[in-house]
């Protein structure tokens, strides 16, 4: 199998550069402006579908879903997950049937939806190889129309965005561990 093959790192961030903007319509970016803020956090949201609510949320919950425009909470700090702007029914995180990798930070920890990267596989990389080259497997797959955000990630969108962040993040985090005290 040639999964791992490596690509040098120039390429490697033009594909995910390229695969974003192939992929504008799954990756809204989220506005941080107040109109739009959460109601609780006051942070940046993304407007979400119905249909992705609806396969997100334990069925039980159904009928809370009411008819406002609903967002996505993006902040890692707050455990709401949809709201609505008009401040009608929202949704926590233990609402939903899947964990909300962003919101979590213990356990099992999802990232990509899609393809079912979490942050375990990503610390394996970084640990084996200095790197990870998840977001160029990730690019790899959109461009070959394989994602399915909004029906498999809470936040409806592309991954791509938060799957650099955590990757950012977990490297800094291992490098500070692996340097001799
Ligand atoms: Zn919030």
């Amino acid at each position: 199998m040639d999964c791992c093959s490596h690509e040098k790192a120039s390429d490697g961030a033009l594909n995910v550069a390229e695969a974003l903007v192939s992929d504008q319509q799954n990756a809204p970016a989220p506005q941080d402006d107040p109109e739009h803020a959460c109601l609780t956090c006051r942070g940046a949201s993304r407007p979400v579908t119905r249909k992705t609510m609806l396969l997100m949320l334990k069925p039980e919950l159904f009928d809370r879903v009411d008819d406002g425009e609903y967002r996505f909470c993006t902040s890692a700090n707050c455990r709401i997950v949809y709201f609505t702007e008009r401040g009608g029914s929202i949704f926590m995180t233990e609402d939903l049937r899947v964990r909300v990798g962003l919101k979590e930070c213990e356990g099992e920890i999802p990232l990509c939806y899609c393809f079912g990267f979490d942050e375990v596989g990503v610390r394996e990389e970084i640990a084996r190889t200095g790197r990870s080259a998840i977001p160029q497997r990730i690019a790899a797959l959109i461009k070959q129309g394989m994602c399915a955000c909004p029906e498999r990630n809470p936040s409806g969108a592309c991954c791509l965005g938060e799957v650099n962040k955590s990757i950012k993040r977990l490297a800094a985090e291992m490098t500070v561990l692996s340097q001799p005290v």
